[in-house]
This record gives structure tokens, sequence and C-alpha cells, in this order.
């Protein structure tokens, strides 16, 4: 007490303790943010200037990006296609906001339907080959609305280990059980699928996992599904654009579009913009109209965002040589890591894993990489096996192949110094 009322800026005292009463109790802090106070982890990591989250930025998300005046080479972005500062998708969005102004102030379920989200949705259908779409304002907001509103209490939703975050709680809105299947593992999933006797079964995985850059089993997987008249729903977020003889996703690149019952995913990595949007036959999408309540219950897309949605899938479509450049440039990256003796895991797609090990190390390689100016992102436990601490690389279109043998001469060196592969011969 004398220490506060002496007046230092550290410590505030609460209307109760000047009373003489203890901080604790009905008048004091909640018990429940304990855990707020106990949570030391960010700090002792920025101590140590390990701290790799919330980086700023002060420039567009390009392949080169500017952080603390500083020139950096975007190596973690999921901008595939490269268009988050397209001259045409921002008058794009410009004109929208002079159009429709800057929101639509209400979900779409109400007052915020735009002739464009139905225009946008009409395209998404025709490119994903399905009778009809609905666009979300978030893909996160996708996956929540779309499992929790399809399935119900007497149903079974079967989701692959390592499945997104949004796939992960939009099962656990749901009202019926949940069950992981290791990793693209079709066995496994074969195995709990034969054990349900839920009435409605679902299975839902992500078409590029978006951590080691591995491609679904889709083929294996639709199989299985059938077996067991499973409905198969495919998160296609980091596929959009990368995938398909158009861009058009997973599906499409294994030609199994009318197997897969549903198609989701984001607006906000190839397709530069922010929104989520989920594909499928018409009853389907009619029922999640009606009932996804991360649709009906929250604010629809902004103007700008639909209209830069819409313009960047016209020049996904129209200039098919962005994704050769960027299977070129993901092809490149791939070979030359691994000539280096890096451990890429099983990607073959532009998210690249460089297998670090324990975390330290990890984050050591972060830093060591951030301080030769390039950004990349570390992905450690518990997201992945806690020997198993990774730097995540994601290569863009418009990478130039100075860019990415600069990229390379430096992770080489980096990866020397920590031992991550031996020293020259
Ligand atoms: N699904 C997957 C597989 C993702 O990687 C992400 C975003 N990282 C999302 C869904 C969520 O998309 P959004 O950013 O539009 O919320």
């Amino acid at each position: 007490m004398s220490q506060t009322l002496e007046g230092t800026d550290e410590f505030h005292p609460s209307p109760s303790e000047l009373n003489g009463e203890p901080s604790e109790g009905i008048f004091g802090r909640s018990p429940l943010f304990q855990k707020c106070d106990r949570f030391t982890k960010a700090d002792e990591l920025r101590h140590v200037g390990l701290y790799p989250y919330f980086r700023t930025i002060e420039s567009p998300q390009d392949t080169e990006v500017i952080i603390n005046g500083h020139k950096m080479l975007m190596l973690g972005s999921n901008s595939y296609m490269g268009l988050t500062n397209d001259p045409r998708i921002k008058d794009a969005a410009i004109k929208a906001v002079e159009k429709y102004g800057s929101g639509c102030a209400g979900s779409r379920f109400l007052n915020g339907t735009l002739d464009i989200h139905i225009e946008l949705e009409e395209q998404i259908a025709d490119y994903l080959d399905k009778e009809a779409a609905l666009v979300f304002t978030t893909g996160f907001q996708t996956n929540l609305g779309v499992i929790s509103a399809l399935v119900g209490r007497e149903d079974n939703v079967f989701i692959d280990r390592t499945d997104h975050a949004s796939i992960v709680d939009g099962a656990r809105l749901g009202f019926g059980k949940t069950f992981k299947f290791m990793h693209n593992d079709v066995d496994d999933l074969d195995r709990l699928l034969s054990n349900s006797s839920a009435k409605g079964k679902m299975i839902v995985v992500d078409g590029i996992y978006s951590m080691e850059g591995d491609i679904v089993r889709l083929p294996e997987i639709v199989k299985v599904a059938q077996k067991h008249r499973a409905a198969i729903f495919v998160d296609d977020a980091h596929s959009l654009g990368v995938l398909g003889r158009i861009g058009n996703g997973t599906a499409d690149h294994f030609n199994l579009t009318d197997e897969v019952d549903v198609i989701g995913g984001t607006f906000s990595k190839s397709l530069a913009s922010i929104g989520g949007y989920v594909a499928a036959d018409r009853a389907i999408i009619e029922y999640l109209k009606h009932h996804a309540r991360a649709l009906i219950f929250s604010a629809s897309m902004a103007p700008a965002c639909v209209a830069a949605t819409q313009k960047a899938l016209e020049i996904i479509i129209a200039e098919p040589e962005r994704r050769e450049m960027l299977w070129k440039n993901t092809s490149y990256m791939l070979k030359e890591l691994k000539r280096l003796g890096l451990d890429t895991g099983d990607s073959e797609t532009p998210i690249i894993p460089v297998v670090i090990g324990e975390m330290e190390k990890c984050f050591a390689f972060w830093r060591a990489l951030h301080d030769a100016g390039i950004f990349v992102n570390p992905v450690v436990a518990p997201a992945t096996p806690a020997n198993r601490c990774l730097i995540r690389l994601s290569v863009m279109a418009t990478h130039t192949e100075e860019q990415l043998s600069r990229a390379l001469s430096i992770i080489e060196q980096v990866a020397r110094r920590l031992g991550v592969i031996g020293a020259e011969a």
C-alpha cells in the first residue's frame, strides 16, 4: 500500500484497496483474469528478441515489404498469385466504395445483401462447377457456419488431425460428435467410419494442408466416403487459384468435382481480398442460407472486398501464366532446398516447410533470417510435434528468380551456421 500511495506509476490501487479492503473478493479483480496475469511467455520471447508475431508492416503485402523502415523479402505471405497490390484490383475496390459506401451495416440475411454479393456467388458457383454458392465475411466464419449447420445432433464429423483451426472450431460448435483421423491416413478414416453408427457422416479435409503444404489424398478419401455414404467437405483456402485446371481448386485437380459435396474456402489468399465461400448443390446452399449462424448473425462482406474478389477472380482466369509462374517458382524452391539437404516434408505446393527441430533452434533460425531481411513464419508446438518445429515459406507467382536465389543463399548460410545442415565440404 505504501508504495502505491507514494504514487509510483507501476501499480494502480483499485478503489477497494484505497478503502483498506483486500484486492481479491467481491470488489477486487476477478480470478477470471489470473490466467492473463500469469501469461508471460510472449514477454519472455520479446525480452530475448525472439518474438516473431504481430510484426508491423508499413507497405502493401507484396514480394517485398517495409518493416521498421527496412525492405524485407516476403516469403511468408498467402498472396500466392501476388495480386494484393494489383492496380486493377485496387481500382475496382475504390469504385465499389464510391458506389456502395464503406460497409453494409448488417448481415446478408437482413439489410446486408448487395447485387454484387449475388453476382460474386454466381461467379464462384460457375468457377467451381457447382449449382450454387454462398459468400461469408471470412473463411473462418465459413467453416464455423457450414460445419455447425450441417452436422446435427445425430451426425458425426470426421476431421483430419491437421485440419485448420476453423474446421476444428466448426466441428466443436456443431451438435454432432467429432472424430479426428491421423493426417492423410485413409485407413484410419475408414476404421473410424466403420465404427460409427451415426445417421449422417461428414468428412472435412483441407485441399492443401496449411502448415506442411501437402495435398489431400482425395481419390482415396472419395472411395472410403462412398463406401460409408459419408459426405465430403473440402476446404480449399490454400488451393483456390493454385490447384485445378483454371485455379478452381482441389476437386478439379483430381477431376472429382461431382464426388465432393461441399467446397469451401477463403478470398484472403490468392484472391487478394477478405471473405469466404461455400459451393454445393442448390438445396445445401438454401439450407445454409437459413441455418448458418456465422452468416445470419454477422455483417456481410464489405463492398470493397467483394469488388476486389471479383476482379482478382477475373484476372486469375484470364492470366493462367500467373499460375504457371507460381508452379515454376515452387518447383525451383523445392528442388533447391532439397539439394541443400533441408527437410521439406511432403510438400508439393507453394507452402514449403523447412523442418528445423527444437523450438529454440527454430526461433533462432527465424531471427537470423529476419536480421538478414527475409520475412518467414516459424511454426512451433503445439502446431507441430515438439521436435519438428519448422519455418514455413510460401512462394508467390511474382517472386523473381533473383529474389528466390538470394533467399536460398541466406537460408543456406543460416542452416550451416546453426548446424541444420552440415558444414560445406
Ligand atoms: N481454412 C484454412 C485452411 C486456412 O488456412 C484459413 C486461413 N489461414 C482459413 C480457413 C480462414 O480463412 P480466413 O482468413 O478467410 O478467415
